[in-house]
């Protein structure tokens, strides 16, 4: 993404910081002084931005928002896998779909809806900061949960993180090996 024109940050401000809820299409023509082709390209723009916001926002994580160009090369720097362990988003979504069904995929161990699709989380690598694009990475759900706030971040990578690894690498074996095993029978 590159730096924002003016049209941009108006545009930005309205839809993601001036309301809580997304103005409607008219407000923002009017608002804007824009046609709704170049209404459409401002959405474009937003694409992708919009996608992980809808994911990733809440009130505590505001700040990390602010701007959307910071945001975006911050994500495109996590690659998409834990900072931690180095578990990848599609390995995630692949034990999920292993524990639960194709259709119906569960990282819980007890079918519980909470963590059950497996995506990645934003996490302060410092709990005792506030949310900040320094002091947060994405992390698996396993090493967010595990680490939680007791657990600082060297101390987690120093004993922890080894382990972490050992056990994903049994589990993505595992699916490895009945996928194999069903290739076999058939
Ligand atoms: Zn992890």
């Amino acid at each position: 993404m590159k730096e924002l024109n003016r049209l941009e940050q108006d545009y930005f401000y309205l839809r993601y910081l001036a309301n809580k809820k997304a103005p409607k299409q008219c407000e923002l023509l009017k608002e804007l002084k824009i046609t709704k082709k170049q209404l459409e390209k401002l959405k474009d723009t937003f694409d992708e931005f919009h996608t992980q916001y809808k994911q990733y926002y809440n009130e505590n994580r505001k700040k990390l928002f602010k701007d959307p160009v910071k945001f975006m090369n911050w994500f495109t720097d996590q690659n998409n896998k834990c900072g931690y362990c180095g578990i990848t988003s599609k390995e995630l979504k692949q034990i999920a779909k292993d524990r639960g069904t194709t259709d119906k995929p569960n990282l819980t161990l007890n079918g519980k809806t909470k963590r059950s699709k497996g995506t990645l989380e934003i996490e302060r690598t410092d709990s005792k900061e506030e949310y900040s694009l320094n002091n947060v990475i994405l992390a698996c759900p396993l090493c967010n949960n595990a680490k939680s706030n007791l657990i600082d971040e060297d101390g987690w990578k120093d004993f922890f993180v080894c382990a972490m690894k050992s056990y994903y690498k049994r589990l993505l074996s595992k699916n490895e090996q009945s996928n194999n095993s069903i290739g076999e029978t058939i």
